[in-house]
């Protein structure tokens, strides 16, 4: 079978050319006319594809009359301007032929309105809905161009381990990896459980992030970024987490926290332009449908400087705000959604950079401030939804970051070979992680960050 994606036919500027279409019936009309029109959509682009089915086909009475929502059916024949309003072009089909037939009385996504949270039960047909052929089409794009971005500037794409025994954060919150038997694990004379005889011969968790690993490279390769899955076993149910999430984690040798900046705002410049350049019809849908005004959000976005301020002189701006927050803001506190909120939204007026972050509520391997109590850390914060990038200049100093791992409860000796990049040839780096989701979620509009992943994982739901 040689079909042409309906994208491509709804492209073409050819006519009375002969083609071949595949894909799901959205919809079926018949015509007293002797004919009927079946739309059908392949996942290649928003809209479908109206195939007029004539009377006189062989099989027009035993099955296409027998089309419902979800049928599958491979329809040949000429493309032809179309008469109806609503298309530019139709196809008029020769053969259609029917792979599978679906019963209107099971299928889920009739005609009837369904809500995303009923469509989350059904996360194996929801891509069949324009919403979620939508957001599976923005997130492949996304994905396309953060390889771009990084490739186009010389970075290299590093594969970091999914599997690891080192805590990047010095917190909880792992997914243990283990074959012991949860009922009766071997045990040491203590009684505590004996890892030595799990599989990996240590206790061992799900990456919460490729950041160590990636310092790594960086310190050989010059600039790197990672991409994959990473896991957080936080009892958070928000719309904007979930457990097992994407992350985009890039660090550059001899580079300093503005590089990191710089770096940041260009990126998420270059999403922003490419998603507005290659998604434009998903993004209409999602304008239209989802949330109004995502469009000209992106599109201001997409060419707003951002702003830059030092976390000290932010939460001044907090403070003599004049605006009853929920939780009051103080020099030292991890700012909450409220308060990045409204620097974003009615401050800067536009994305902001937020540096130099308290010592106290920052991980252990950012790099002190000459001030002592601050670290050259950053987050980017975007209007209505707040922090999206989280990142550092990283403590090169071995001196200094043995004493603020002991000060975070981290025992050096577990952290060897992190700490050799500060022994042999130390070099200023920086680096930050993107939460992908979160990404979608913003240039989707989409509510919940479950939605914008094909099979969320989050507290109670895998
Ligand atoms: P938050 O305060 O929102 O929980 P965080 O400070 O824990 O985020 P980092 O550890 O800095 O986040 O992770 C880097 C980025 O990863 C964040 O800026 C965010 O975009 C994303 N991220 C973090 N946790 C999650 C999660 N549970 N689900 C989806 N994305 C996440
Ligand atoms: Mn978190």
């Amino acid at each position: 079978m040689k079909r042409t994606r309906i994208k491509e036919l709804l492209e073409t500027e050819r006519r009375g050319i002969h083609v071949t279409a595949a894909g799901w019936v959205r919809t079926r009309r018949d015509s007293k006319g002797g004919f009927s029109f079946v739309e059908i959509n392949d996942g290649s682009c928003l809209a479908n594809l109206q195939v007029i089915a004539p009377a006189s086909l062989a099989n027009y009475a035993d099955a296409v009359l027998k089309l419902h929502p979800g049928a599958s059916v491979v329809a040949e024949g000429v493309l032809e301007a179309s008469e109806g309003g609503g298309q530019a072009v139709e196809l008029k089909a020769d053969t259609l032929q029917v792979l599978g037939f679906s019963e209107p009385v099971d299928y889920p996504l009739g005609k009837q309105k369904i809500n995303f949270e009923r469509l989350r039960e059904l996360p194996h047909l929801r891509a069949r809905t324009n919403s979620f052929g939508a957001v599976a089409r923005v997130r492949h794009l996304l994905a396309h161009e953060v390889h771009r971005f990084f490739h186009d500037r010389g970075f290299l794409y590093v594969h970091t381990p999914i599997i690891t025994a080192s805590d990047c954060e010095g917190a909880g919150a792992m997914f243990q990896v283990t074959t012991l038997d949860p009922h009766a694990p071997p045990r040491r004379p203590d009684g505590t459980v004996d890892y030595d005889r799990d599989f990996f011969g240590r206790r061992a968790s799900l990456t919460v992030s490729g950041q160590l690993e990636g310092e790594t490279y960086a310190c050989a390769m010059g600039d790197i970024y990672t991409f994959g899955p990473t896991f957080r076993a936080e009892n958070s149910n928000t719309r904007r987490h979930l457990s097992e999430f994407w992350m985009i984690e890039p660090e550059m040798a001899f580079a300093d926290l503005e590089a990191d900046a710089e770096l940041a705002e260009a990126f998420l410049r270059h999403l922003f332009r490419a998603v507005l350049k290659h998604c434009g019809a998903d993004l209409r849908f999602f304008d239209q449908r989802v949330l109004p005004g995502v469009l000209a959000r992106l599109e201001r976005l997409a060419e707003a400087p951002f702003g830059r301020v030092s976390y000290t002189e932010a939460i001044r701006l907090l403070e003599t705000s004049g605006k009853s927050f929920e939780f009051a803001p103080f020099w030292g506190m991890d700012m909450q959604s409220e308060h990045e909120r409204y620097l974003a939204e009615e401050v800067f007026k536009g994305p902001v950079v937020v540096t130099d972050y308290p010592e106290a509520i920052k991980a252990f391997y950012m790099r002190r401030n000459d001030d002592g109590r601050t670290v050259a850390a950053m987050d980017v914060l975007l209007p209505e939804v707040g922090e999206i990038i989280g990142g550092s200049q990283r403590e090169e100093r071995l001196e200094v970051l043995s004493a603020s791992m002991r000060k975070s409860g981290l025992n050096p000796d577990d952290y060897g070979p992190y700490l050799d990049l500060r022994r042999y040839g130390s070099v200023p780096h920086a680096g930050f992680g993107l939460g992908f989701e979160r990404l979608v979620q913003f240039c989707t509009g989409m509510h919940n960050i479950r939605d914008v992943i094909p099979y969320p994982r989050a507290p109670r739901l895998c």
